[in-house]
């Protein structure tokens, strides 16, 4: 698989790209896959100076543990992929609705603090969302 090959390469740029494609994917098979491999990953990635891009590994294995952890409870106990967007600033509400996973319901457009209402389609979590402007754009998920 070539997330799980880029993820092991100790090459700071794959890293980084598998890194990022993680946070998005929600294929349980996939992910599964990757989780079992988070001793490697952990291993193949240790001591690497991944610099501003060390953010965007560790999510990926948070959402790898994330999802290990949810395959260790029974179903009514799993956490929706929601969640997640509560430890991850890099988790943009226009990208989400976009792959289907949450629906916008309102946009403030205050000048570099936009604010999103949405909510999740899978559980119907509703969200507060505000975007700010550092040397990027992150957002801070809030539930409502
Ligand atoms: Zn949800």
């Amino acid at each position: 698989m070539k997330i799980l090959e880029d993820i092991l390469s100790q090459d700071v740029n794959k890293i980084w790209s598998a890194s990022c494609k993680i946070r998005h994917i929600r294929d349980t098979k996939i992910l599964n896959l990757l989780a079992a491999q988070i001793p490697q990953i952990l291993r193949a990635t240790d001591g690497i100076q991944m610099g501003a891009s060390e953010v965007h590994l560790s999510s990926a294995l948070k959402k790898l543990n994330f999802v290990e952890r949810n395959n260790e409870v029974s179903s009514e106990k799993r956490l929706c992929f929601c969640e997640l967007y509560l430890t991850d600033i890099f988790y943009s509400p226009i990208e989400e609705e976009k792959l289907g996973y949450v629906e916008i319901n309102e946009v403030q457009n205050i000048p570099w603090n936009e604010k999103y209402q949405c909510i999740c389609r899978a559980c119907k979590q509703y969200f507060h969302v505000d975007a700010r402007e550092y040397h990027y754009t992150w957002f801070e998920w809030t539930k409502k």
